[in-house]
């Protein structure tokens, strides 16, 4: 696939308390991202689906944007076996200087589902079903703590201020009368953070429903419409109406359709769009540079 003057190529953003998370960079990505105004102090992460050009050529050119930057920390690199040895000879090849060091991290057979996690989510990953040796991914914020009780926390006698915010934040006090408080004293029990999957460039498979399963929102591709099915097929892609089948049997609350052939353009995303939520309702075909809020189930 490739960039369309009218079309960039499927990249996702997420944005977590000023982190960025970066599913997939393809070339140009980085207009999209300026685009978008993402600012890249938050940025230390990518995670590649599989080495096909319109998934990874964007990179290079991103890690160089990156170096303009002072003192920028390590920046992660999550893919298939070989993204390491692609980026590396491409900097040897190119020449360019990073100014900043690269962390690899790529999918091994015996290393289980976990990819990655920092203090705010942990990041999945399931080998999918495409031409190309290709991961999915699912991304779990951690849970939150829970609801703060205002009630119990006067009746313990805590003065407001301080005290209660950190509390809220899930951190011990002591009183001034030397008596200890513990969060789960004024708190309800752990709430669930968000949970979304990213999956492109696959046929149906089992692993799509792991990854999906119950997310708040899903990234999938949508790359043919059903009349086209053959070619889905034979390229090792999905159509919208598997995919939004896929996303209403998994149980994902909202499925947003990316990865779109550049044949469609006009009625074509439309008649994609209608024949998904025949489907599944909660589908809808994504665009560029549109901007997903996910609220907190229990909010
Ligand atoms: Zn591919
Ligand atoms: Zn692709």
């Amino acid at each position: 696939m490739m960039p369309m003057p009218n079309r960039l190529l499927t990249s996702l953003a997420v944005r977590l308390n000023g982190q960025i998370y970066l599913f997939d960079a393809g070339e140009g990505t980085q207009l999209g991202w300026k685009r978008a105004q993402l600012g890249l102090r938050g940025f230390k992460l990518i995670a590649v689906s599989h080495l096909h050009a319109d998934h990874c050529l964007g990179i290079p050119g991103l890690l160089m944007l990156r170096a303009q930057m002072d003192d920028p920390e390590l920046f992660t690199i999550i893919g298939p076996p070989g993204i390491g040895s692609f980026l590396q000879e491409t900097q040897r090849a190119l020449g360019f200087y990073l100014n900043y060091p690269l962390q690899f991290i790529e999918w091994s057979d015996a290393g289980g589902s976990l990819a990655y996690e920092d203090d705010q989510v942990r990041l999945f990953w399931q080998p999918l079903k495409h031409t190309q040796f290709c991961l999915g991914y699912r991304l779990e914020e951690r849970e939150r703590p829970g609801k703060f009780n205002p009630g119990r926390a006067v009746q313990l006698g805590i003065p407001k201020g301080p005290f209660w915010g950190k509390l809220q934040t899930g951190q011990g006090i002591v009183l001034e009368n030397g008596e200890e408080i513990r969060p789960d004293q004024v708190l309800g029990p752990a709430r669930s953070g968000r949970h979304l999957a990213y999956v492109v460039d696959t046929r149906p498979v089992k692993a799509i429903y792991t990854l999906c399963r119950n997310v708040d929102i899903a990234f999938m591709e949508g790359m043919f419409l059903p009349e086209d099915v053959e070619h889905a097929s034979a390229k090792g892609h999905l159509t919208v109406v598997e995919a939004a089948r896929m996303a209403k049997r998994a149980g994902v609350k909202q499925a947003v359709l990316v990865h779109i052939s550049p044949r469609y353009n006009g009625d074509d995303l439309l008649r994609m769009d209608e024949q998904a939520k025949e489907v599944f309702e909660q589908t809808a075909v994504g665009r560029d540079m549109e901007i997903y809020s996910v609220p907190y189930a229990d909010d």
